[in-house]
């Protein structure tokens, strides 16, 4: 397989290099407001709910419940055609009510989801080295 043929990784920035590195410690760790304590996702330099700039990387459970999904039959990228059908979800992690993130859901099959599917994180290597987090259902 060429480099053309990876899927796109993610380029850490300011804002995500700590999640990212957490990623490759098999960590999901989501930024925390040290002013309203509230968890964020996406991260970002400042809480939308209370202004503060300062704030912390918490280590999540990594479980949480499926909330949203679809089932993507057409490769939109020349890595994905050897995926499809893959299913792209929004989980809620079990932390914080609304605190949800897309991603994507291994090990399941279309007919078997539901909203409110227990799910857990996994951490899958991308070629570039970095590690993604996805979720499957919990068995
Ligand atoms: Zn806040």
């Amino acid at each position: 397989m060429t480099e053309k043929h990876n899927f796109p990784f993610p380029i850490a920035d300011l804002d995500t290099e700590q999640y990212w590195a957490a990623c490759n410690r098999d960590e999901l760790r989501i930024q925390q407001c040290n002013g309203c304590f509230l968890y964020r996702f996406t991260p970002g330099p400042v809480c939308g709910e209370c202004g503060s700039s300062s704030s912390k990387w918490s280590k999540m459970s990594g479980l949480g419940k499926l909330t949203s999904w679809t089932v993507v039959t057409h490769p939109i990228h020349p890595a994905a055609i050897a995926r499809v059908p893959y299913i792209v979800a929004e989980v809620e992690l079990q932390e914080q009510a609304h605190l949800r993130i897309i991603t994507n859901l291994l090990d399941s099959q279309p007919e078997e989801l539901r909203v409110g599917l227990p799910v857990e994180v996994v951490f899958q290597s991308h070629p570039s080295g970095q590690k993604i987090p996805q979720f499957r259902p919990r068995r």
